[in-house]
């Protein structure tokens, strides 16, 4: 691939994948001042009331906050966003409970349950009005090369891109991080997790509650009108055993794992699974092209802490780009260095951290269920755990 593009053509960023992570860089790079364009592969689903997204979040408070920089979140929350005020998880095999407060930490919430399609959509709406913003969808990115100055993109449809940065928001499998030569370690899991709506006999009190299981954490998240969305963690074959269950029989066997905390549940929408895994990439930088989001790190559900990371890359992007734009400095820069030092290191402590506490807890062994009796007692009173607690909370 050759540039054949003069210097007026070449833009400042290209972001390849318009998922949450991958629009909201655009958006905040936009903002900045920057010429953008965005490849996404799908045209993202118009968000509609009454059919729910059955993949939500629960987004910490520093998440909202960098959505609201870039006027989105007034919108998101109009239309559908709930407000959660405490954490309540437990083990199955007894033991303290680790308890998290709003009240406590001065704050109205800790962060909103919000489907994962309302924020696609809305992210994609803003985009459209930015006129920083190109947009190419759908269309995916097929191949580039980069030099000294910049990146040649090839996309799909043939058409052809110079930039001075690329990012790869691409996803798990990301094709930018493929090409680009950079490596990642991790596993599967060998587990799926279940996510449905459900109601309870009881009020899920604005609450998520999480209780560990030797198969692995299962959530209940509040959202609007006394629903909870479930986040049921699992190994494959039992994953696969529930989710062929009728719902009579799904919903005695989702109470009893609960330990019916909030009583029964007496009803159950529609049920799908996603594999779990964890991965890492080595680097998220590679001279002129950057990861962000799922394609530089993916991590269990059972923090909720995803799409967090991966908008804490974004806000940390933005305002390294911002920078280097404002002070005539190139885009990949030792500013540009330095942000992806600081979000590998991020990110592979909470990798890390997620990934221990899943081996710890997802677990049946003697001695590990000995001591995660205590691990939450201890959790809740120390003070460097409920640091860590406020930090994944975004407040
Ligand atoms: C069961 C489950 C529960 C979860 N719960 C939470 C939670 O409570 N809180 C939380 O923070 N996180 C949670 N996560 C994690 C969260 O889902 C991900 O971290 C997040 O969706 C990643 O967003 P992304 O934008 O990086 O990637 P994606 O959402 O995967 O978006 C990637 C985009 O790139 C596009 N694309 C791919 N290839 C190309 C190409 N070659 N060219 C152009 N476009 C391309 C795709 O079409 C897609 O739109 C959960 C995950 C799971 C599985």
């Amino acid at each position: 691939m050759s540039a054949r593009t003069n210097r007026r053509d070449v833009l400042d960023v290209v972001v390849a994948g318009a998922g949450v992570v991958g629009s909201s860089a655009a958006l905040a790079l936009a903002r900045a001042g920057l010429r953008v364009a965005i490849v996404e592969a799908r045209e993202p689903e118009a968000w509609r009331a009454e059919t729910p997204d059955l993949r939500v979040f629960a987004l910490a408070a520093d998440a909202s906050l960098l959505l609201e920089g870039l006027d989105a979140w007034s919108e998101i929350a109009a239309a559908r966003a709930h407000p959660y005020r405490r954490m309540r998880v437990w083990d199955a095999a007894g033991g303290s409970e680790l308890c998290f407060d709003a009240d406590a930490l001065g704050q109205a919430q800790l962060g909103h349950i919000v489907e994962n399609g309302l924020l696609v959509d809305r992210l994609w709406a803003a985009a459209s009005r930015e006129t920083n913003i190109a947009r190419h969808c759908p269309d995916a990115l097929k191949d580039f090369v980069q030099d000294e100055e910049g990146v040649d993109v090839e996309l799909e449809s043939g058409s052809r891109l110079r930039t001075r940065l690329l990012l790869g928001a691409d996803g798990a499998h990301s094709k930018v991080r493929e090409l680009a030569g950079i490596g990642w370690r991790g596993e599967a899991y060998g587990q799926r997790a279940i996510v449905a709506y459900v109601r309870t006999e009881k009020p899920h009190e604005d609450t998520c509650w999480q209780r560990f299981l030797p198969t692995g954490p299962l959530a209940f998240l509040p959202c609007g009108d006394g629903r909870c969305s479930i986040v049921w963690s699992l190994p494959e074959t039992e994953a696969t055993r529930l989710l062929a269950l009728d719902d009579a029989r799904f919903l005695a066997e989702l109470t009893r794992a609960f330990d019916a905390r909030l009583g029964e549940v007496v009803a159950c929408s529609a049920r799908r699974a996603f594999p779990l895994e964890r991965r890492l990439a080595d680097e998220m930088l590679a001279g002129r092209v950057a990861l962000l989001g799922d394609a530089a790190h993916v991590v269990h559900p059972l923090a909720g802490q995803g799409v967090n990371l991966g908008l804490r890359d974004v806000g940390a992007l933005a305002e390294a780009m911002g920078a280097a734009s404002q002070a005539g400095r190139d885009l990949a820069g030792a500013r540009l260095q330095r942000w992806a030092r600081g979000r590998e290191s991020d990110n592979a402590i909470a990798a890390q951290a997620f990934d221990a506490i899943h081996r710890t807890f997802s677990n049946d062994s003697p001695l590990p269920t000995l001591l995660r009796g205590h691990l939450l007692g201890i959790a809740n009173l120390s003070p460097i755990a409920r640091l860590l607690w406020r930090r994944a909370a975004g407040v």
